[in-house]
């Protein structure tokens, strides 16, 4: 079953939704295999169009999907539709609850020590028969080869099936498309701030918002310091209608 996917301003999207995402992902669990996946918005993409090493780190990604509503948008505009949103939250959720029938093993990295502290404590709370082998926070220095020898080091030992790594835009593709080949198995799956809504230090938007495409407004008054970041949403509107007149020429 091979996937196809769609074009965004250069960066190829996963033609897929949640359900067959999750399927396919549990399929590389279940033949030992290893995957890396991308969970892409426009912020992601007009970030890579400025920073060819974080580009280069997208393209080596077995699946980038639409986590931003913005992405689904774009395709449609372009013509060529993406199915559906299909999220790195929800899918780590959706892998959490597998987890606990099939006994899958669970690394988490990413987030402030006290935060994942928070976030172990209450997803064994939450899913009691959840198996999380492990965990590192994320805030060690990226630049010490030492520092990321250890961590390999350590997830390579643990052998888990998922690796959530929610090391935020753009540590956390870079970590994982740097030290990917020193991998034979395990599903490494991008979840950025995620850490910090399961700890319960930020919440998620509600459905109602989510169903409105207001996501990422809701993060907004969240955290008004991303303003700065979301400064790049027109200019990805911009660039997209850009591509859809060339198109027609
Ligand atoms: N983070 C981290 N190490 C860093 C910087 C950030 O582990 O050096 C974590 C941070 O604590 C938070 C997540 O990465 O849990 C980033 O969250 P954000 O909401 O910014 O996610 P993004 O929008 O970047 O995916």
């Amino acid at each position: 079953m091979e996937m196809n996917y769609v074009d965004i301003l250069g960066i190829p999207i996963t033609r897929t939704d949640h359900q067959s995402m999750k399927r396919r992902l549990i399929s590389h669990i279940e033949q030992d295999e290893k995957a890396f996946v991308v969970t892409a918005n426009p912020e992601i993409v007009m970030e890579a169009r400025k920073d060819a090493r974080y580009m280069n780190s997208i393209l080596t990604a077995t699946y980038v999907t639409a986590d931003g509503i913005g992405i689904v948008k774009a395709s449609r505009i372009l013509n060529n539709p993406l199915p559906e949103r299909v999220t790195g939250y929800d899918l780590m959720i959706d892998f959490l609850r597998t987890s606990q029938e099939r006994s899958y093993t669970i690394f988490l990295l990413g987030a402030e020590k006290e935060v994942l502290n928070t976030t172990v404590r209450n997803l064994e709370k939450h899913y009691p028969n959840i198996r999380i082998v492990g965990y590192h926070d994320g805030y060690f220095n990226m630049a010490d080869k030492e520092e990321s020898a250890y961590i390999v080091e350590r997830i390579r030992t643990l052998s888990p099936d998922f690796i959530f790594v929610g090391l935020g835009v753009p540590r956390q593709e870079n970590w994982v498309a740097d030290h990917y080949h020193h991998f034979d198995r395990g599903v490494f799956l991008c979840v950025g701030g995620s850490f910090d809504v399961l700890a319960g230090v930020t919440k998620r938007a509600p459905i109602s918002w989510q169903n409105c495409n207001l996501e990422w407004l809701y993060r907004l008054f969240q955290q008004p310091a991303r303003w700065k970041r979301m400064v790049s949403l027109p200019h990805f509107a911009a660039h997209i209608y850009k591509e859809k007149v060339a198109k027609r020429k």
